[in-house]
């Protein structure tokens, strides 16, 4: 007699691996997005790179649709499932498979999160730097192509890859690359799966590249009289050559915000958040370097943090700033995220500031400067349709003019669902290629469909 899709799974895998519990049902429903999906008729906990295997197998079996599920710290959408099915959470998948602290490099599963790879390879002097601000998967940031504060020295997710193992939704298992820091051998899979959301197949071991620590690392803070004032010093500090390790834009509202949040006291105006890391002497020639270009610039309350507990605590409150305004009672937020060529970074900063004002909306600034990437966090009233189409309207001007910059309406927080409506614009002709490909890897449509484009 033919099995059901449950029936098979329970024949094929441990009873606790398939859940259809409310709870768990409603879980991977959501992600830090606004973004409304469906739950999905079942969650899968794989453990192993087999189970995955054979969870594709029965699902292309019975053309049930798959969405892979990190921690759901996603803010497209991209883990919430738009079309029932099974969602395949990888949180038993956290293992260190191989750790090589000689060759800089490890091979973990995807489950394994940011904070815990480092719990690992940090007391070998070593670390991965890439710092979304939530605590995501391995995965999901292979998935996303995430990247954060340093992002300015290290480069995102990508840079950091030197091999993928990928499930297809066929059942076959490949690598796509080596364990070599470089190599000119073949098309570049690896690149490809990067930033995929899933759509593609799924990551069950990924070889990152680690690096060293900085032997010294000092935090400094100054604030401008306006946003575009702190877009046009950043930009002066790089093109000084200061090999800054992070250097972040907030503006004063983001700072009331987080303030409040966290309880700490940091001045309420337009700041620049930099950290410059490395031998303790040139650090130090850095430092009075930038400092007095700045101070050029017109930088007020330059203030210099060398102790460890006071630059952790600058970079804490930092991380923690989506989740102020996200955390606000009786609010949501809609999240912008353009990034542009590092000029165009001041006008589109304005642009962005002008557009909140006339909105009559609240709502920060904040990002990565360095590399011409910046968030809106737009703050609406949920039961306002009118405030939604307002903030909205925001974020759609910024990647539209952004696009006309030669940048891009994601610099790292991905397509998923909320930025699917800029992809012709941004690709063109690129666009009929890359569905080619998802045809070509999921002929059924059957990983995360309708995440990308349709
Ligand atoms: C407060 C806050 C701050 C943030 N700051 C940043 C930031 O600075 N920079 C940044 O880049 N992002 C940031 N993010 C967004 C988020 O943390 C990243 O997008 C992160 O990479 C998502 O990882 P996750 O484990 O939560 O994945 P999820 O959200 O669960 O999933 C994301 C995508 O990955 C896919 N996926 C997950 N695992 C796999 C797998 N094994 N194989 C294939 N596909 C998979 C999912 O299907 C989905 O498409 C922030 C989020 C929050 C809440």
């Amino acid at each position: 007699m033919l099995k059901s899709f449950a029936e098979l799974c329970l024949a094929t895998f441990k009873k606790d691996q398939l859940s259809s519990s409310e709870s768990e049902l409603y879980r991977h429903s959501h992600d830090e997005s606004h973004h409304a999906g469906v739950e999905p008729d079942y969650v899968f906990f794989p453990e192993s790179t087999e189970d995955v295997r054979k969870m594709t197998e029965i699902a292309t079996q019975f053309e049930i649709s798959m969405t892979a599920f990190g921690v759901g710290s996603g803010l497209e959408g991209q883990a919430i499932p738009l079309q029932k099915g099974v969602s395949i959470n990888f949180e038993r998948m956290n293992k260190v498979i191989e750790f090589s602290p000689e060759d800089m490099l490890i091979t973990v599963q995807p489950g394994i999160t940011r904070l815990e790879l480092n719990s690992v390879v940090n007391k070998h002097g070593l670390y991965f730097p890439i710092d979304p601000g939530a605590d995501a998967t391995i995965g999901g940031m292979v998935a996303t192509n995430a990247s954060g504060t340093t992002a300015v020295r290290y480069g995102s997710m990508r840079d950091q890859l030197l091999d993928l193992e990928v499930v297809l939704a066929n059942g076959t298992v490949l690598h796509t690359g080596t364990k070599a820091k470089k190599s000119s051998s073949g098309l570049h899979l690896t690149g490809l799966f990067a930033g995929s959301e899933g759509t593609l197949g799924f990551i069950t071991e990924v070889s990152l590249k680690l690096h060293g620590i900085p032997e010294h690392s000092i935090a400094a803070t100054c604030t401008f009289a306006d946003p575009k004032l702190c877009a046009e010093a950043a930009n002066i500090i790089l093109m000084s050559g200061i090999p800054v390790l992070r250097i972040e834009f907030v503006d004063a509202l983001s700072i009331k915000q987080v303030n409040q949040y966290g309880n700490y006291t940091i001045p309420e105006e337009h700041s620049l958040f930099i950290e410059f890391a490395g031998m303790q002497k040139a650090v130090e020639e850095e430092v009075l370097l930038a400092e007095s270009l700045l101070e050029e610039m017109g930088s007020k309350r330059w203030k210099v943090a060398t102790e460890s507990t006071e630059r952790a605590q600058l970079w804490k409150a930092r991380h923690e700033m989506s989740y102020a305004f996200r955390h606000n009672k009786g609010t949501q937020v809609t999240d912008g995220d353009v990034c542009v060529p590092i000029s165009k970074l001041p006008i589109l900063v304005e642009y962005a500031r002008e557009l909140i004002n006339e909105s009559g909306l609240q709502g920060g600034i904040l990002g990565h400067i360095g590399d011409g990437n910046f968030h809106t966090l737009i703050m609406f009233d949920p039961t306002s349709t009118d405030e939604f189409q307002k903030a909205e309207t925001i974020n759609s001007k910024l990647a539209e003019k952004a696009i006309e910059f030669g940048g891009t309406c994601t610099g790292e927080h991905g397509v998923g669902i909320g930025k699917k409506k800029y992809q012709l614009k941004e690709h063109g002709e690129a666009l009929a290629i890359m569905k080619s490909v998802k045809q070509l890897f999921d002929p059924k449509n059957l990983m995360n469909p309708q995440k990308i484009f349709d």
